[in-house]
């Protein structure tokens, strides 16, 4: 507003108005400004009827500044006025309402000044409704003089309230009018900012509903909504006005909390949270309990930008959930792990969506027939920047922080859809999966196995389930009883990385598996080894003796293959076999090997 460099000024020829106290001085007949009578007419017509409003003004008489003596029939209909009333009034006359007097004192001081003035300005009508206005008083001159004002005044009230709605679509979750993640994201920045000048603190909360998926799947997506517009308003009314709620998507929300006295005000307000959603929430006549989990990084004493708050409060609600902690501040202990770790567990979270998680598949020889019996199911991560990962690198973080259920979920489940798609060409493969030890822990690991089976109609001995001998360790006695459940439902169990577990001879007598696989840090060395060699004998004997297969791993040349056939080991598996491939290549090996599909 106000910006005289950027507005033009304009040398206009007035046109003859029927107005007598118009006096309008001969059009000059020079360049682009000069017209003839029957064009001034036309001129003249046009700004009467035009669609802005247009006011043409006397100049200045010193104090009492500029006066109407002209008005179209837009600007009467702007102000809700008639020509009578306008027409001989100041500028008072444009209505700027009292509050922007600061606005009005810039145009006189511009007016006075000669100078062409433009602002967007809230103004009056006749009736007192306000409407949001877009003026330009502009000088004319003839010959050097100031003859007259003209003004341009258009009602932007619609496109100015567009303009707010739009920024606020733009800003806010639909489902519940919340800001979303862009908005969160600048008001954060803009609390570090604060606290950064006023040496305060600020918080990020990152909360996730539990169980929110079960209450979508159990009562559909509609009723997933209703809830989650509960939840956001209980969470809205509980926090100080200064502070912001917003919904992140799906059943994610973040609290911004601007300058809390100290941890414990942090606590509380996390606690205050939780509590809110303590009280069952109703939905259509359901009464439903809610519980979350909330991550908290401070500022400034676990990050100091909104990124890498994020980041970590994002990694504290992970262990928050895991713990069933309710809530839980970003810690040392989470601190120590490498900033690459820290990112790794947000981008897992968004891995499977994005479909980033691939099957590969690693055949199980038949010894003495060169058959293949099964094929084991290795998990990777086609990650967009860091490349093809390996298990090693996110899965012991996977188990960290909890996601490792929702992985065993979908390995489970791709692999059995998998299974379906071969069985259905002709191909009968038996498959193994591994299943971690936190999944091992999960009392509805054998229901879920079920209902997968049931969804891709495989018949539960095509599926062996591959358990570390240290996990099972872990908890000997939990372990045993799902064991025995998975054994009685049909399925297959193996031992594996076994050699590097202590387990005592009774436990494994009392385990109820059908194979035990030898670890492949003894197979590898075997044959330049002698105490491998006799390590992996003793385990081949051992497991013969109590009635179960041994299969070796890591078998990565042909003379360890010869060797373990001798010993009368039963599975071999390796990379002088086939290393693990996906699906796909996978079944072309098999097409291709010489080696046989055992059916
Ligand atoms: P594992 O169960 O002991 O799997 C065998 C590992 O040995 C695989 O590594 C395989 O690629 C590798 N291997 C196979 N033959 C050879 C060989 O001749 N020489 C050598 N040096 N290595 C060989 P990978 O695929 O990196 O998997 C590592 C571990 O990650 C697996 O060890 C398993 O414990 C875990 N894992 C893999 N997929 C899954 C999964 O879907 N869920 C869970 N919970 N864990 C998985
Ligand atoms: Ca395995
Ligand atoms: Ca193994």
């Amino acid at each position: 507003m106000g910006d005289e460099s950027g507005v033009a000024r304009y040398h206009l020829s007035i046109p003859k108005s029927e107005d007598p106290r118009l006096r309008v001085p001969d059009a000059p007949d020079v360049g682009d400004d000069s017209f003839r009578g029957d064009q001034l007419r036309l001129l003249g017509s046009a700004v009467r009827v035009a669609g802005q409003g247009i006011a043409i003004l006397t100049p200045a008489v010193e104090s009492t500044g500029p006066r109407v003596a002209f008005v179209n029939n837009g600007f009467c209909e702007m102000y809700g006025r008639v020509r009578d009333e306008v027409i001989g009034q100041p500028l008072l006359v444009f209505g700027i309402v009292e509050r922007q007097h600061s606005i009005f004192e810039a145009m006189l001081n511009h007016v006075f000044d000669r100078n062409a003035f433009e602002a967007e300005v809230t103004a009056q009508r006749k009736d007192g409704s306000e409407f949001e206005l877009e003026l330009q008083i502009v000088p004319v001159e003839d010959s050097g003089e100031l003859t007259h004002w003209v003004s341009f005044l258009r009602d932007i009230t619609d496109s100015k309230n567009q303009i707010v709605t739009l920024r606020h679509q733009a800003l806010h979750d639909v489902l519940t009018d919340l800001p979303n993640r862009m908005l969160l994201f600048e008001r954060l920045e803009k609390a570090l900012e604060t606290a950064r000048t006023e040496k305060t603190l600020a918080a990020l909360l990152l909360m996730d509903l539990d169980r929110f998926k079960e209450v979508n799947d159990t009562f559909g997506h509609h009723f997933g909504d209703v809830l989650l517009k509960q939840v956001a308003i209980r969470l809205r009314n509980q926090l100080q006005p200064s502070d912001t709620v917003a919904r992140l998507g799906g059943d994610e929300f973040a609290m911004v909390l601007t300058a809390p006295a100290d941890m414990n005000a942090i606590a509380l307000a996390a606690r205050r949270s939780l509590d809110t959603l303590q009280q069952p929430f109703v939905v259509e006549q359901q009464v439903l309990e809610v519980g979350a989990s909330i991550g908290i990084a401070v500022y400034p004493t676990h990050g100091t930008d909104a990124r890498t708050l994020l980041r970590r409060a994002d990694v504290a609600m992970y262990a928050a959930k895991q713990a069933n902690a309710g809530y839980s501040f970003h810690n040392q202990e989470l601190e120590s792990r490498t900033p690459d770790q820290l990112s790794l567990v947000v981008e897992m979270r968004g891995a499977m969506e994005r479909d980033e998680f691939e099957l590969y598949y690693q055949p199980k020889l038949h010894l003495r027939s060169g058959l293949m019996t099964r094929a084991e199911v290795l998990l990777r991560w086609n990650h967009p920047q860091r490349g093809l990962l390996a298990p090693v690198s996110f899965i012991p973080l996977a188990e960290r922080t909890g996601l490792i259920k929702s992985i065993t979920d979908w390995v489970l489940d791709r692999t059995l859809q998998q299974c379906r798609e071969w069985h259905d060409g002709g191909a009968p493969v038996h498959v193994a999966i591994n299943i971690s030890p936190k999944s091992l822990q999960e009392q509805t690991l054998p229901s879920k196995i079920q209902t997968a089976l049931d969804k891709w109609r495989i018949d539960p001995r095509f599926l062996k389930i591959e358990i570390t001998e240290s996990s099972i360790m872990a908890d000997p006695a939990h372990a045993l009883a799902i064991m025995s459940l998975l054994q009685s439902m049909g399925l297959r169990i193996s031992i594996d990385d076994f050699g590097t577990g202590y387990s005592s001879l009774t436990n494994l007598r009392q385990l109820p598996t059908d194979e035990i696989k030898i670890d492949k840090s003894f197979v590898i060395g075997m044959n330049d080894s002698d105490a491998d060699l006799a390590i992996v004998r003793t385990m081949i004997d051992l497991a013969h003796n109590l009635g179960k297969q041994v299969c070796a791993e890591g078998v990565e040349d042909e003379a360890t293959w010869v060797r373990l056939g001798e010993m009368n080991c039963d599975l071999a598996q390796g990379y002088w076999i086939s290393r693990p491939k996906p699906a796909a290549p996978f079944m072309q090996w098999l097409h291709d090997t010489s080696w046989g599909l055992k059916r």
